[in-house]
């Protein structure tokens, strides 16, 4: 069933991680599979069946080829340096060659205690693992750079967390699974030729015109370039998350890929009502990880990076902190260009004007004001340009802020080139209808844990297969929870 693996993370030294054979479950059940990404994979499924799938998903069965191992890797947890995290519970098979030619890693999550477990059971509830099915899932169409979720299955253990509740495995698949954590687990083992080889990896794997830029540059400016090319993706993907009021919930260094991709849908949540110091965890008692500081988290993340860096940058220590200082800085306005640009797009402008901040910021203040629904006041301002504007006011509580900023907005577009149909169209491109709400993630996972019933879980994967298009009878899903229902504490859940 499985494609080939190309055995690249096993094949370095020992130190970079434990050997580790997935632990069997006793009862494998697969519970969702996501066939198109399994053929983009290479996956041979002509002789698929979901019971043989399911040990081999499961990590029952061990595909040929895989040496499964968990990862060493350390992390920044909320501010606090752990030297040893590792994969507690996930265990990586291997890499295998995609259709498009890239590597691909593909982990099982919740295979069972490692020597990395550090007293916990290394299992995944159920619940956590369809909201990371679910969640990432629907980022990857949303054009959001995500790790991949290619199946689920249900383990026939019950666990015993906040309440019991059912096992499961997840199958996750990532450009790679290379972290800050992983370059910090090593450079505060003052190991630097370790740090060289990740840095290597890292460029091969996701940064490969680094090599081949200019000849001549020194191998100091190509560490660096790394840096600034990982500084480049984490913009560009904090913009996005901004962008659809995603909020990540741990964004901790271990969480923080090099790879420029959304990793760990732990405590994450889209904001209903706009609030930019909305925050979910239940464990971010501080508001470390708030909307609003998600920019500036990854910067501080990125720093951490740097600092495992500096020996590979240039031999001379200062010349090496004072470059890596610099791509640091330039973190700043490169995050505020991908932010804007986002927002321009959002509000459906192709031209960059002087004022576009300061239009884009009035209509959050106005959002603010109005507790209005995050994303249905961008889908509905394209409404607004076609028809009137009652259905976006509906969504203030208060609209004094909004009605003085929608004759701003008309102004401005009326210097686009293109006519409010082409506009609105564009602006429907970007501006999702739906997005995994929090009630209704709950809902499904309710329906899957309580009553070994996937349906809901099915309908809801489909709606947010096609976010941006309007899908009748479905209504119910672009809405915000019902009062009843509000979600504003989620649980990591591990
Ligand atoms: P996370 O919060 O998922 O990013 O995990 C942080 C660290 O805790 C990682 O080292 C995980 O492998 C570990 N971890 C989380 N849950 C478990 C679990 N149930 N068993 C063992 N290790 C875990
Ligand atoms: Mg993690």
């Amino acid at each position: 069933m499985f494609p080939e693996f190309t055995l690249r993370f096993a094949r370095l030294p020992e130190r970079f991680y434990l050997r580790f054979d997935p632990v069997p479950v006793p009862e494998p059940r697969l519970v969702a599979f996501n066939r198109p990404l399994a053929e983009a994979l290479g996956f041979d499924l002509d002789a698929f069946e979901a019971q043989g799938a399911a040990q081999w998903l499961s990590g029952n069965r061990v595909p040929q080829g895989a040496e499964p191992l968990a990862q060493a890797y350390a992390g920044h947890q909320f501010g606090h340096f752990n030297p040893r995290l590792g994969d507690g519970r996930a265990v990586l098979l291997g890499e295998v060659t995609d259709r498009q030619g890239r590597l691909r890693d593909i982990q099982l999550k919740g295979a069972g205690m490692t020597p990395f477990s550090r007293g916990a059971d290394g299992r995944a509830p159920l619940g956590p693992v369809l909201r990371e099915y679910l969640i990432s899932e629907a980022m990857h169409r949303l054009g959001v750079p995500t790790t991949r979720a290619l199946a689920a299955v249900t383990s026939g253990e019950r666990l015993f967390r906040r309440v019991p509740e059912p096992g499961a495995v997840l199958t996750r698949v990532a450009a790679s699974h290379l972290r800050v954590g992983t370059f910090q687990y090593f450079a505060a083992r003052d190991d630097g030729e370790a740090v060289r080889m990740l840095a290597d990896m890292a460029i091969e794997r996701h940064y490969p015109g680094l090599l081949t830029a200019e000849q001549g540059e020194s191998e100091g400016e190509r560490y660096l370039g790394l840096l600034e090319a990982v500084a480049d993706r984490q913009a560009s993907l904090v913009a996005k998350w901004m962008g659809l009021g995603f909020v990540h919930g741990v964004m901790n260094t271990d969480n923080c890929t090099i790879s420029g991709e959304t990793i760990d849908y732990g405590p994450c949540a889209f904001m209903e009502a706009y609030s930019p110091t909305m925050v979910f965890s239940s464990i971010d008692e501080q508001g470390r990880y708030a909307y609003r500081n998600q920019p500036w988290i990854a910067q501080w993340n990125l720093a951490r990076l740097a600092e495992t860096l500096i020996p590979l940058i240039d031999d001379d220590q200062e010349t090496a902190v004072a470059k890596a200082t610099e791509v640091i800085k330039r973190y700043e306005p490169h995050y505020e260009a991908e932010w804007l640009a986002v927002m321009r797009a959002k509000l459906g402008l192709e031209r960059e004007e002087e004022g576009d901040r300061e239009l884009v910021e009035a209509l959050l203040e106005a959002m603010q004001a109005g507790r209005a629904d995050f994303t249905l006041t961008f889908r509905r301002l394209s409404e607004a340009l076609e028809q009137d504007a009652s259905a976006l006011f509906e969504l203030f509580e208060t609209g004094d802020g909004l009605a003085a900023w929608l004759p701003r907005w008309r102004e401005r577009l009326a210097r686009e080139s293109a006519d409010a149909g082409a506009i609105a169209a564009r602006m429907n491109g970007v501006n999702p209808l739906y997005i995994p709400r929090n009630h209704q993630v709950e809902r499904v996972i309710a329906a899957a844990v309580e009553h070994a019933d996937f349906g809901p879980f099915e309908v809801l994967g489909e709606v947010l297969a096609e976010p941006f298009v309007e899908q009748p009878g479905r209504e119910e899903y672009a809405q915000p929870a019902p009062s009843t229902e509000r979600v504003f504490r989620t649980f990591c859940g591990t």
